[in-house]
C-alpha cells in the first residue's frame, strides 16, 4: 500500500511531557466503530485516513469492540496487511483496568490482571510489543504499588515501552507518579476525559501533570459527538446515541445542552470552522494537552475534525463567550 508522502509535514506533533516521544496534534481511538459489529470497509478506510494524515498513534484497550477483544483483533489484521513495513511509525497503546473476562483475575488493578491482559492483546493485535501500557483506571481495593509494579514489570520485559495511567483523579495520579519514578518506569501519559462539557482536569490535574512532565491525552475531546452540529436537529440513525451498544446515552441530550450546543454552532461558524473543529482546536490552543484522542465513524468525519489544526487561535472575546455560553 502507497501513503501520502508529506503527511508527517502536514501533522502537528506534540512532546509528551518531559519524555523522548512526540505525538500527533490528533490521535484515533478504537473504542467504538472498529468492533466485528462494524462494517469493515469503513474502518479499514477510516485507519487509512488517519496514517495518511500523519496519525501515527492509534489507541486500543482489551474490552474494545463489542464484543470486547475484536478492535484489538481487528486493528491487527489491518495492520499486518495494510501498515506492516510502518510499524516502527506508530505508537500503538492498549489498556487494562475494566472488566475483560469472568472470575475474580479479569478486571481492576492486580498484577495477574494486567500481566495476562496485555497478553492477551499482543495475541490479538499479533503485536511482540505495544508502545504504551496504561492502567485503565484506579482500583480502589488493589494496593496501587502492586499496580504500578506490574507496569514496570510490563515495561522491563520489554512487553510495553512506556506506562500510562488513565482516569486517575490528581492524588491518585501524584501517588501513582511517585511510585513509578522510584520504580525507574517514569509515567509518561495521562488520559483523561476532557472536553469543553467535562473540566474536572481543570482543578488540578493539568498543574499536576505540567509539574511533573507527564503528557495529557485527553479522551471523548467532543463528548462523543455531542460537541458537533449532528444533534441539533434530533437524533439521526447510525448515531451513537442512536446505536444499541453506543456509551451515549440519550438521556444525556437534554433542552439544555442542545441549547448550547446551538450557541458554540453559531461562534463555530462565525470563525468559519465545524463545531467539532471548534471544540478539538479549544482543547489544543493548552500547550500541556500533548494530543486529543478523537474517535470518528467515518473518514469524512475524521477528515474534517483534522481541519481544527488550521484554526486553533482564540481571541479573548471567542474564549470569553464560551464560557458564558457553556455557563449558561
Ligand atoms: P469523541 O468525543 O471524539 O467522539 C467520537 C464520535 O463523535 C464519533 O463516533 C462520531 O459520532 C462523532 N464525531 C467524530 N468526529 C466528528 C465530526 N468531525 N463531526 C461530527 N461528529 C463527529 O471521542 P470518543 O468518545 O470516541 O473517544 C475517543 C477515544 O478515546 C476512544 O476511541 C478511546 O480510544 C478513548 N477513550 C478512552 C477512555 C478511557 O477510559 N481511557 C474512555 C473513552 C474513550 P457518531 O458515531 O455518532 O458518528
Amino acid at each position: 500500500m502507497k501513503f501520502n508522502p508529506s503527511r508527517y509535514k502536514e501533522m502537528e506533533y506534540r512532546r509528551c511531557g518531559v519524555s523522548g516521544i512526540k505525538l500527533p496534534a490528533i490521535s484515533l481511538g478504537l473504542w467504538h466503530n472498529f468492533g466485528d459489529v462494524d462494517d469493515e470497509k469503513t474502518y479499514r478506510k477510516i485507519i487509512h485516513t488517519a496514517f495518511d494524515a500523519g496519525i501515527t498513534h492509534f489507541d486500543l484497550a482489551n474490552n474494545y469492540g463489542p464484543p470486547p477483544g475484536s478492535a484489538e483483533t481487528n486493528f491487527g489484521k489491518i495492520l499486518h496487511s495494510d501498515l506492516k513495513k510502518h510499524r516502527d511509525e506508530l505508537i500503538i497503546s492498549s489498556k487494562a483496568g475494566y472488566t475483560m473476562w469472568d472470575g475474580p483475575y479479569g478486571d481492576w488493578g492486580s498484577k495477574k490482571y494486567l500481566v495476562a491482559s496485555l497478553d492477551q492483546s499482543l495475541r490479538r493485535m499479533q503485536l511482540d510489543y505495544v508502545d504504551i501500557f496504561y492502567h485503565h483506571r484506579p482500583d480502589p481495593e488493589t494496593p496501587l504499588e502492586e499496580t504500578m509494579t506490574a507496569l514496570d514489570l510490563i515495561v522491563r520485559q520489554g512487553k510495553a515501552l512506556y506506562a500510562g495511567i488513565s482516569n486517575y483523579p490528581e492524588k491518585e495520579a501524584a501517588k501513582a507518579f511517585k511510585i513509578l519514578k522510584k520504580l525507574g518506569t517514569p509515567c509518561l501519559i495521562h488520559q483523561p476525559k476532557y472536553s469543553m462539557f467535562e473540566r474536572w482536569v481543570e482543578g488540578g490535574l493539568l498543574d499536576l501533570l505540567e509539574k511533573e512532565g507527564v503528557g495529557c491525552i485527553p479522551f471523548s475531546p467532543l463528548a462523543q459527538g455531542l460537541l458537533s452540529n449532528k444533534y441539533l436537529k434530533g437524533i439521526p440513525k447510525n448515531s451513537r446515541a442512536a446505536k444499541k451498544h453506543g456509551f451515549l446515552q440519550k438521556s444525556a441530550i437534554t433542552p439544555e445542552k442542545l441549547e448550547q450546543i446551538k450557541a458554540l454552532n453559531e461562534l463555530a461558524e462565525k470563525r468559519g470552522q465545524s463545531l467539532a473543529q471548534m471544540a478539538l482546536a479549544w482543547l489544543l490552543k493548552d500547550k500541556r494537552i500533548t494530543s486529543v484522542l478523537v474517535g470518528a465513524s467515518s473518514s469524512d468525519q475524521l477528515l474534517d475534525s483534522l481541519k481544527c489544526l488550521q484554526h486553533k487561535n482564540f481571541s479573548r472575546d471567542e474564549l470569553l463567550h464560551i464560557e458564558q455560553i457553556l455557563n449558561s
